[in-house]
């Protein structure tokens, strides 16, 4: 049976409840997009096939969804004729909704989606010469309100479905076009997996990264992203290896040990400042779980090493979090918990209403240089696609047209009238 119970996610801000697993569309059928092989199986015998059918099918339907990205069960060859329209009247499989794709004179595409229910969340696609690397959302808006984020300043939240998280991988594959294609025939033979695999992996793919760096706080919405990201690291799956997926959080101290242990992708921190004051005020979250114990965290990562460093986000802000001082503080708690480290230097990305200013290139290259000559990585992140607003939760805000300090203005305005 479909299982709707509502989960709650924590946080600051009230919660949207989201359909936990499956919920039937309007017209009844089962949408089969994110779920793992057995969960397949399972809804099949359910709706009447013997076991041995039921375990041959599912192995075939997500042999085509996620290695083949084909969504028409009709197009499903070694299923027999009788047996895809009983599929069909069952079952769909999904994609989110595209309600904007915006393509950037550097290469950069960005897409707002729409999940089936109306809200609209963010997926960015970055080409560069040795890798093509998707952003993906985990939630609609965000629940924390780091104060020079665009995403922050939204108030509807919900977390998106394992569903709506692989979804965005595949939907980037349909629109760089690269799914295999050839023969295809799952009958089970060792052969044939060898050769599909062989297909899969050729040389020449776009999108070779993920980056759970789009909308939301992935580690506030742990289970689905866990779920979403095991499909993409399914060698039957998406088959995208661990090393290519870095999922970054604002410091979700008390599930980092298990992201390592469940997921076990590289990580991403955002820091993004070296003080108890201003990390405080820039990245809220410092409040609940503080410096010290956020780089303990990333110390004790399992799988991180010198060779899977943990990469340091840190948003370049005008005499905010910029100056010397403040970088030789970063190298100082760095070499404190000896963390195997790189620190991504990232230009802030204005957005209308926002209260902060980017650090001059002159100030990010000395910062840069400091922590480069401390013998740690430091490259300063080249802004991508700024004329589609490509930076998270840009997309939508420029959207929906109103900044939340846009509307604090206003509701300070209508007060004081
Ligand atoms: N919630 C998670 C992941 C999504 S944010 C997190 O905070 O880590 C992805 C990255 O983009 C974070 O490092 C975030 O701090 C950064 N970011 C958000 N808004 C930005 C902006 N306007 N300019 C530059 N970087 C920004
Ligand atoms: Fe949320 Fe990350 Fe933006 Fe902070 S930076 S508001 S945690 S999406």
């Amino acid at each position: 049976m479909a299982d709707t119970a509502l989960m709650s996610i924590p946080g600051q801000v009230d919660p949207v409840p989201v359909a936990r697993d499956i919920t039937p569309r309007s017209d009844g059928r089962v949408d089969l997009l994110g779920l793992p092989k057995a969960r397949i199986r399972e809804l099949f015998a359910e709706a009447g096939l013997d076991a041995k059918q039921a375990k041959l099918r599912s192995k075939q339907v997500y042999h085509w969804l996620y290695h083949r990205g084909v969504t028409d069960f009709m197009q499903m060859t070694d299923i027999s004729k009788a047996m895809q329209p009983w599929m069909a009247e069952r079952f769909v499989v999904g994609r989110p909704d595209v309600v904007e794709a915006q393509h950037s004179s550097d290469g950069t595409r960005k897409w707002l989606l729409k999940t089936n229910d109306g809200h609209e969340f963010e997926m960015v696609f970055i080409p560069d010469d040795t890798r093509g690397t998707l952003c993906v959302s985990s939630q609609v808006g965000c629940t924390l309100n780091c104060t020079f984020c665009a995403t922050g300043t939204m108030r509807l939240v919900r977390n998106l479905t394992p569903g709506e998280i692989v979804g965005q991988v595949m939907l980037a594959r349909d629109a760089l076009g690269e799914w295999p294609k050839g023969r295809m025939d799952v009958s089970g033979t060792a052969d044939e997996d060898t050769e599909s695999e062989a297909e899969y992996r050729a040389d020449g793919r776009l999108l070779t990264n993920i980056v759970m760096m789009g909308m939301g706080e992935p580690l506030y919405n742990f289970d689905h992203v866990r779920d979403a990201l095991q499909l993409v690291m399914d060698g039957e799956g998406l088959a995208l290896s661990k090393r290519r997926i870095t999922l970054s959080t604002s410091g979700v101290v008390p599930m980092m040990y298990k992201c390592g242990e469940e997921i076990g992708v590289n990580l991403a921190v955002s820091l993004h400042a070296v003080t108890k004051e201003v990390r405080d005020e820039i990245v809220p979250i410092n409040r609940k779980y503080g410096i010290e114990e956020l780089l303990q965290a990333c110390a004790d990562y399992p799988g991180a090493s010198n060779a899977r460093r943990i990469t340091f986000e840190y948003v370049m802000l005008k005499d905010k979090n910029d100056s010397d001082d403040d970088a030789r503080e970063l190298i100082r708690l760095i070499h404190e918990y000896d963390l195997p480290a790189k620190v991504n230097l990232i230009p802030f990305n204005p957005w209308p209403g926002a209260i902060y200013e980017c650090s001059t290139p002159e100030r990010i290259k000395s910062f840069s240089k400091l922590v480069f000559d401390a013998g740690i990585s430091a490259p300063v992140r080249t802004p991508r696609g700024r004329d589609i607003d490509a930076a998270c939760g840009q997309l939508k805000t420029a959207a929906e047209k109103k900044s939340r300090a846009q509307r604090d203005r206003e509701a300070a305005a209508a007060e004081a009238n």
